[in-house]
């Protein structure tokens, strides 16, 4: 097994606001990132993603708890103890760290290591080298204006490893490249990683990002961490329905569990034909993906093909299952037209508690915000 590079235990952080009352950003935050890993977190606006990374980095003390890199505790509320930012072994590229407009490419790059004090050979020799490896070699004298979105984002990258560290904290770091650019870079990135072998904490609101780039990933909501997994973990087993509809497209229906059968809310008569889970409530959510209905069977739940919508890499139904609608999704060559009758078979389901309102209310509020 891997060391732990990073660890939080219980952190916490409260902010007061004049408007809102206390505001919980971080709520008893408790994991560990490995050697190597990359490790997104990722969540709605206002989720407390960047206030995490920021006290993992050292601009925010910590309400509660305590953080540890590489075994060494660098914040903790209950010994009053913070290292500062630049004493922490880290690489950030953070959206609001842009590249210095007045500097040029090499003196943008040499800056972590000037206010480190390092002699002017081994200057050359890191930059040099920080440079190359993100393909920017050749451009030490031009001024960052007069290069492209994804350049500028190279030179941010290339001053984040400069000083070689454990471990880089990116936040939304391709958010101002366009979708082409965005692809290429997430590819550098990992490839940059694989040759220096640091650590990353990643922080988007984008989950095919963080899909595509992550080791492991933690989805938070309203400051709680919800759950920590591999990605298709997170996918396939989502522990709860705000998980399940952030990553990916979700169907869900509510449904009423009787005698060991499932019904859809407004029939009770004609059951879905899936197996309940063990522990049943009465009524529940049943959650499944568009593409983990079966629709070419004669099993299942009989119904019709009310509306059929062509998109660029798949066909999408919308058919109705008791007083309700599920999407379903499939490749083109499974043709249905509208009217036409259809079985549909739930395909390895989930099942949630119907909604937890204080949650619902907690929601609304910070949507305030
Ligand atoms: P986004 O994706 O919009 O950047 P986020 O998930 O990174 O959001 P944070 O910026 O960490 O969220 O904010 C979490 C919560 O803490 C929000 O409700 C925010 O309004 C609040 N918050 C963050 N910083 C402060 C501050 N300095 N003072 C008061 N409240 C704050």
């Amino acid at each position: 097994m891997a060391e732990v590079q990073v660890e939080l235990r219980h952190v916490t952080k409260k902010f007061t606001t004049k408007t809102l009352g206390d505001i919980v950003a971080v709520d008893d935050f408790n994991f560990q990132v490995y050697e190597g890993e990359c490790f997104s977190i990722l969540g709605p606006s206002g989720c407390g993603k960047t206030t995490c990374l920021r006290m993992i980095a050292g601009f925010e003390d910590l309400s509660e708890g305590e953080i540890l890199l590489s075994g060494r505790p660098v914040s903790s509320s209950r010994a009053n103890l913070y290292v500062p930012p630049e004493e922490r072994d880290l690489g950030m590229v953070f959206q609001a760290f842009a590249v210095w407009p007045h500097m040029n490419v090499f003196e943008n790059v040499a800056f972590p290591l000037r206010i480190r004090k390092v002699n002017k050979a081994e200057v050359e020799r890191r930059v040099k080298q920080a440079l190359q490896h993100t393909s920017l070699t050749g451009l030490e004298n031009v001024y960052p204006s007069d290069l492209s979105g994804g350049q500028q984002q190279r030179i941010a990258l290339a001053r984040a490893i400069v000083t070689n560290p454990k471990v880089m904290l990116l936040d939304e770091p391709l958010s101002n490249l366009d979708p082409h650019l965005r692809e290429t870079m997430r590819f550098e990135l990992k490839e940059l990683q694989r040759k220096l072998g640091f650590t990353i904490i990643f922080v988007t609101h984008d989950q095919s990002e963080a899909m595509a780039l992550s080791d492991r990933m933690l989805v938070a909501d309203m400051g709680r961490i919800m759950q920590i997994d591999t990605p298709e973990n997170l996918y396939n087993r989502p522990i709860n329905r705000f998980v399940h509809s952030f990553l990916g497209e979700s169907t869900f229906l509510r449904v009423v569990i009787r005698d060991g059968q499932v019904y859809a809310a407004g029939d009770l008569e004609h059951p879905l034909g899936v197996t309940p889970p063990p522990n049943a409530a009465p009524e529940m959510i049943l959650a499944t993906r568009p593409n983990a209905i079966d629709i070419t069977g004669s099993t299942g739940y009989q119904t019709r093909i009310e509306t059929r919508i062509f998109l660029t890499d798949r066909t999408e139904y919308l058919i109705p299952v008791g007083d309700q609608k599920v999407k379903v999704q499939t490749p083109h060559r499974i043709a249905f037209s509208e009217g036409n009758s259809c079985w549909i078979r739930f395909v390895d389901p989930m099942w949630y508690p119907v909604e937890d309102t204080d949650e619902e209310k907690e929601r609304a509020r910070r949507q305030l915000i």
